[in-house]
């Protein structure tokens, strides 16, 4: 499989290239150049395949020979070493819980499958390489994690002093090893204008070899269709006709469930639920793409006015606005609709929502019609211990957190202090490359 970039179909590169530049020297997104297309008996008896075989029948097109099969099997492997599950919440209704994994969220997925690919890359390279990313919370934890202990791997997390919730900071601050949090004294914007800084440096990068765990790496989008598999896996007997809501930010995790169904999975619709941040929904509407600037909301990991993976989707329907209208539905829903969902369906259904999953649970809500045989899964992307501090009031005792956050605030927390300076973090990074 080859990549080009969006900007310019002419330049092509590999998987690998791909995976460890990230986006292309023109800052267009990665693009395989054909989408390959499963078997259709392969799909018609998903349910009996064991879930990491399927998972490679997806992924391995995608990489091609590039790493080898029993390499590949373990990364997956290493991916999916967490649950998928799906509750029903009521009829016709299915939560696709994406936060059973260590960092309690679904960029987990995508931060583990890239973390083993940069890591088999890396594997005979004498120099370690450094993953620097700014965080305002969710993705510089999912990155720790998820490149935790992969050797020739070293990751220096910049992140917002007294701006990151204690559970975000406590994730990351507690792993040690090859993962270093710099906690800086300015904002998340400051953060990633010192990460950019750096990336522009090149008296730096002749010392100090620097990559990026960007959250549109090919490595960390592609890998997110398997739960969408390992769904369709599960319902397709009970119900052959699925519609997936998925509360969307960047557009990746919506992305890479119509990539699946472009492979070949039966899907009947996709709904793609935004809070007020409403660029996609305006578009799917007028035909016209008019990015503002984002607002902040109660589901604060989809505050994104110009989300990066939308021109994927438009690519996957070769710029054809109304094909993309008879897959695509796109909705947007205020906070004050996520509060009262939150309440509601804890009250009618006792299942706890957290403000993203109450997001995609609205698009079912307006957009799906249940009947015989359909079935409306709305992707749960965090477990709502996450957002506690911002729930409900009469929610807030009800969420029960996982036994591990506990041992989590029991942690003591290492980051080093630094002044938001580039110089003070280029002779940091000089004097601990
Ligand atoms: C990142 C994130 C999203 C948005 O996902 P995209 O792939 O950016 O659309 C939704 N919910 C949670 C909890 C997230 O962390």
């Amino acid at each position: 499989m080859h990549y080009y970039s969006l900007q310019n179909p002419q330049h092509r590169v590999s998987f690998e290239e791909a995976v460890v530049k990230g986006l292309a020297p023109d800052k267009g997104l990665y693009f395989p150049d054909h989408i390959p297309q499963l078997d259709k008996d392969f799909i018609d008896h998903l349910e009996q395949y064991d879930d990491l075989d399927i998972a490679y029948r997806v992924i391995s097109p995608f990489v091609g020979h590039e790493i080898p099969e029993a390499d590949l099997k373990q990364i997956i492997k290493d991916t999916l070493h967490f649950p998928f599950p799906l509750e029903k919440v009521a009829d016709h209704i299915y939560a696709l819980e994406l936060f059973h994994g260590p960092t309690l969220a679904f960029k987990d997925v995508g931060a583990r499958f890239m973390a083993g690919c940069l890591g088999y890359f890396r594997r005979n390279s004498t120099r370690p390489v450094t993953v620097l990313v700014a965080t305002s919370g969710d993705t510089g934890g999912a990155v720790a994690h998820g490149f935790y202990n992969v050797p020739g791997i070293r990751v220096v997390i910049l992140y917002p002093s007294g701006k990151v919730s204690t559970l975000q900071e406590k994730q990351l601050t507690t792993l040690g090893g090859n993962i270093v949090a710099l906690e800086i004294q300015g904002t998340f914007d400051d953060c990633q204008q010192l990460v950019k800084t750096a990336f522009l440096d090149d008296d730096l990068q002749a010392h100090c070899q620097l990559t990026s765990a960007n959250s549109i790496n090919v490595a960390r989008w592609l890998p997110q269709m398997f739960y969408y598999f390992l769904a369709y896996k599960q319902m397709k007997q009970a119900y052959p006709h699925l519609v997936f809501s998925v509360p969307s930010g960047n557009f990746g995790n919506i992305c890479a469930g119509m990539m699946a169904a472009a492979m070949g999975m039966p899907v009947q619709r996709f709904i793609a639920a935004t809070n007020i941040n409403d660029t996609v929904p305006r578009f799917m509407e007028t035909g016209k793409y008019t990015p503002g600037k984002a607002t902040p909301t109660l589901s604060n990991a989809m505050d994104v006015a110009d989300p990066s993976n939308f021109v994927r989707i438009l690519r996957l329907f070769s710029d054809n606005l109304p094909a993309l209208r008879e897959k695509l539905t796109s909705g947007s829903f205020t906070d004050a609709a996520t509060v009262t969902t939150m309440e509601t369906v804890w009250a009618q259904h006792h299942y706890m929502l957290d403000p993203h999953g109450a997001v995609g649970y609205l698009g079912l809500e307006k957009y799906f019609q249940p009947a015989p045989g359909t079935a409306g899964i709305f992707l749960e992307t965090a477990h709502p211990i996450k957002f506690a501090d911002t729930a409900p009031a009469g929610l807030q005792d009800k969420i029960t957190a996982p036994a591990r956050i506990q041992e989590l605030y029991d942690q003591p927390k290492a980051a080093v202090l630094l002044p938001d300076n580039y110089a003070a973090l280029k002779q940091w990074l000089l004097a601990n490359g």
